[in-house]
């Protein structure tokens, strides 16, 4: 069985309609459970739950302090390429983007490590466009290597994969993978993404299961926000980390809140996502799921990111550029959308200890023959 059984479960079922029916006493009485079901945390993504965000943020302060202490995980992106065969309408490397390509090749790649490790960063995500044929698994696997002796935690955030090729990354010292649905909405799915290889909707849906067969320690799912009704994707990424946990529970499983944002191409999102409808969905994500990492990225603004790290936030970007080459500032090319927190490292790191929480640079040591393969 695959998490497509559970999204075909809800086949017809009128998710925006059964939030909108909650009343303040659900909210209260789902509150105070002690373990959340899936009509639970429909629940506190209702309207109703909306008025009742501080007993929410409460709780969700208690539970996140209880199982991840006071301590948020750093990372940052590389981007590696920002060739794409793909067409999503909402994403500045569509293909169809008259923007300058680039690629990186070893040396440009060791470049962009080096000007990263020096900011003391321990855990690096690898990005792509999708355009296997030129950025392939064998090409960011050789990344990897170049990279691992700067950073114990190498994760990809690249183009859905079959089983064989994570393994491939994860023999190559890659120890964590990241891939979004963008929308659970599979006719919504469709038109978003009129050609390419991500149109097929089930192929992605699976991935990051197959991701967890493969043995990767930590799998991030999420949906791009904004691109449907907020609830019904907020709802549909949460049940997908709960499916995931459940199964394969050697797995670290977290979740991703990215909101829509500008980007180099004319497509506007359908439903907006407000600063409070964000904070809701990450109090009752954290209710729901207790152990599931959350990460929040520089799409978010400095103030409300410093504001969200006691409510649950356990991993946060920093440092970020989204340009092929930008952290050795050896790049023309094009982000793929604006980021809204440009703090460097350090300021982070400041912001995050004045909330009397603790920066986390590294918290794993890869052991060769164990987890990653010495290759
Ligand atoms: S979201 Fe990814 S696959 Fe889609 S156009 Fe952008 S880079 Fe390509």
């Amino acid at each position: 069985m695959s998490f497509l059984r559970v999204v075909q479960g809800y086949e017809g079922a009128d998710i925006p309609g059964a939030a909108q029916a909650v009343t303040e006493a659900d909210v209260r009485r789902a509150l105070e459970k002690p373990v959340l079901g899936p009509d639970e945390y429909l629940t506190l993504l209702s309207p109703a739950a909306a008025g009742l965000l501080e007993a929410m943020a409460q709780r969700a302060n208690a539970l996140s302090v209880q199982h991840f202490g006071r301590t948020i995980q750093l990372f940052t992106p590389l981007y590696l390429s920002n060739h794409c065969t793909n067409q999503c309408v909402y994403c500045g490397f569509n293909a169809r983007n008259d923007i300058a390509r680039t690629m990186l090749d070893e040396e440009g790649i060791l470049r962009e490590g080096e000007a990263i490790a020096a900011s003391g960063l321990k855990q690096l995500l690898l990005l792509t466009g999708d355009a296997p044929r030129r950025a392939s698994a064998e090409y960011i696997g050789q990344a990897a290597r170049t990279l691992r002796d700067f950073f114990p935690s190498l994760g990809v955030e690249v183009f859905a994969m079959r089983e064989e090729e994570y393994a491939h990354l994860l023999r190559c010292g890659v120890d964590s993978l990241t891939l979004f649905q963008e929308t659970y909405n599979r006719s919504l799915y469709a038109a978003l993404h009129p050609a390419g290889p991500k149109r097929d909707y089930t192929f992605r849906l699976d991935a990051p299961e197959r991701g967890c067969r493969a043995g990767m320690r930590l799998v991030n799912v999420g949906a791009l926000l904004g691109l449907d009704d907020w609830r019904r994707d907020a709802f549909f990424t949460g049940m997908h980390a709960r499916y995931l946990q459940k199964k394969y529970p050697q797995t670290d499983v977290a979740v991703s809140l990215p909101r829509m944002r500008p980007h180099a191409g004319a497509f506007q999102p359908a439903s907006l996502v407000g600063d409070r409808e964000l904070v809701q969905i990450l109090l009752a994500l954290r209710i729901f799921l207790p152990r599931c990492g959350i990460t929040i990225s520089t799409r978010e603004p400095a103030v409300l990111r410093d504001h969200l790290i006691p409510l649950g936030v356990t991993r946060m970007s920093a440092g970020v550029s989204t340009a092929v080459g930008g952290h050795a500032g050896e790049t023309e090319s094009v982000g793929q959308f604006e980021i809204s927190d440009p703090r460097s490292v350090e300021e982070v790191c400041d912001a995050i200890r004045r909330r009397g929480y603790q920066p986390v640079f590294k918290d794993w040591e890869p052991l060769d023959g164990v987890c990653a393969v010495a290759v």
